[in-house]
């Protein structure tokens, strides 16, 4: 389909972080042709300050490796070979593994995920971006839009300036975070409900070699998870209710660092708070539609989930991997890829696996986030024979990393190319 005389760009793409710019690198690689703006209220550059690492699965880095931006994160990130589940009180002396997970046991040794930060991933996907042609307005919201005639008006506004100005797109894509504003502009109602717990992040170095492991420590106030770093590093992931959380961050650091041995134990030697601390509250949200005539939600704003699995990027990675493909193989054949009808297949081809996840993390998060001892005694039955089963651990594993002939694939049909490591 040409595009009209007043169009800005063919594609608006609203929020530059990991899922918006991800969309942007992949529609620009498989398609020079399409103009893709990205708009973010940030400044340039201001995205390299976010200190958290996230565990990105061996599917995702399939797709980052065909952007051409895998190879040059490793350097700063670390493999994750091992996962060891516990289940405790936290006075309890020592906590009993209930669950391990080794990906050195397998013949393919692939790690099942990486830690990678936040800051190098944002910054190289700009990069990459910049170099593919996509066109970037920073200081800038999409305050609101409207549909007409096969485009879509945006009105836009300098959130330094707060001067107003208008462009024109065939297709907005809002990657706009889980508070989506462009999905309530839509009219788009979603499922949510509040857990009244707040995942705190920090990083903590150790006096020993933690040689890869993670660990998921499940304690009756939420999970707590340890996650290796490069160097003696680890990234520390702790859910709480909410009130505590507060209570925790407003502690001073010698009494800061009391509480997070306590969790943290002293199997890697002494410890030290090595980084800032940041709570983020937590929820489950599920868009009830992810696409409109000339609209489609990707990431966050599709879905918001618990990060108990450390499943919310990978999940908006994979949202990726499908638009970009569908948009692509729709303008390849001549259809016009921002009307609902091309639209569709990314919705049923990203819609089971999401619920899927957010029931999930939400069943998880409310079986370990418990102290009756009866819950106690059956999850911990159910940890223990998971274990003993190594099929069921492989199930797991195939899952977490989207491996070819796994279960979503069974009932979706192929995975998105770029999730495979296949350009588009
Ligand atoms: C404690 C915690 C730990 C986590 N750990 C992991 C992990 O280990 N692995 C994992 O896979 N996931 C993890 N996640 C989830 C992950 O952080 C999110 O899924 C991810 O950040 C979503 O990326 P996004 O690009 O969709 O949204 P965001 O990162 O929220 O980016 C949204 C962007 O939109 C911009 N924006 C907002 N409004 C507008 C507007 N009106 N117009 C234009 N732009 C706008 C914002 O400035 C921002 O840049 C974790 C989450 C939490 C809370």
């Amino acid at each position: 389909m040409a595009k009209s005389k007043n169009t800005t760009a063919d594609i608006a793409i609203a929020g530059a972080g990991y899922v918006g710019m991800s969309l942007a690198v992949a529609l620009k690689q498989a398609a020079p042709h399409l103009d893709v703006v990205v708009i973010d209220p940030a400044p340039q550059g201001a995205f390299r300050n976010d200190p958290r690492a996230s565990a990105i699965a061996a599917a995702a880095a399939r797709m980052l490796t065909q952007f051409g931006v895998w190879n040059d994160l490793l350097k700063d990130s670390q493999p994750i070979r091992e996962m060891v589940v516990t289940d405790s009180k936290l006075a309890d002396p020592v906590r009993p593994v209930y669950l391990t997970f080794g990906s050195v046991e397998r013949k393919d040794s692939e790690p099942f995920a990486h830690m990678v930060p936040n800051s190098a991933l944002l910054a190289a996907l700009h990069e990459k971006a910049k170099k593919a042609g996509v066109r970037t307005m920073p200081r800038h919201i999409v305050a609101d839009f409207s549909r007409s005639g096969g485009t879509t008006q945006l009105s836009l506004q300098n959130v330094e300036t707060q001067k107003s100005a208008t462009a024109i797109t065939r297709l907005l894509i809002a990657c706009d975070g889980v508070k989506s504003k462009l999905r309530d502009l839509a009219g788009i109602k979603t499922v949510y409900w509040p857990y009244d717990q707040m995942g705190i992040v920090t990083t903590v170095a150790h006096e020993r070699d933690h040689e890869g492991r993670a660990e998921e420590h499940f304690l009756p106030a939420g999970p707590f998870a340890t996650l290796p770093l490069p160097g003696k590093r680890s990234s520390i992931v702790w859910t709480e209710p909410t009130r505590e959380a507060k209570r925790l961050l407003a502690l001073d650091d010698f009494e800061f660092e009391i509480e997070l041995e306590q969790r943290f134990g002293l199997q890697l030697g002494e410890i030290s708070v090595a980084g800032p601390r940041n709570a983020y509250p937590l929820g489950l949200t599920l868009a009830r539609s992810t696409i409109k005539d000339g609209l489609a939600l990707c990431g966050d704003a599709a879905h918001g989930i618990h990060p108990i699995a450390g499943q919310g990027l990978n999940l908006g990675f994979k949202d990726v991997a499908a638009l970009a493909q569908t948009i692509v193989e729709a303008d390849r054949l001549g259809l016009d890829f921002s009307s609902v009808n091309a639209l569709e297949r990314y919705e049923q081809w990203r819609r089971f696996d999401t619920v899927q996840m957010g029931v999930t993390t939400d069943v998880l998060n409310r079986l370990f986030s418990n102290d009756n001892p009866l819950v106690t005694a059956a999850r911990d039955l159910g940890l223990g024979l998971v274990d003993r089963m190594p099929r069921m651990k492989d199930f797991f594993i195939n899952q977490a990393a989207s491996r070819k002939g796994g279960f979503g694939e069974r009932i979706m049909g192929p995975q998105p190319k770029l999730l495979s490591g296949v350009p588009i």
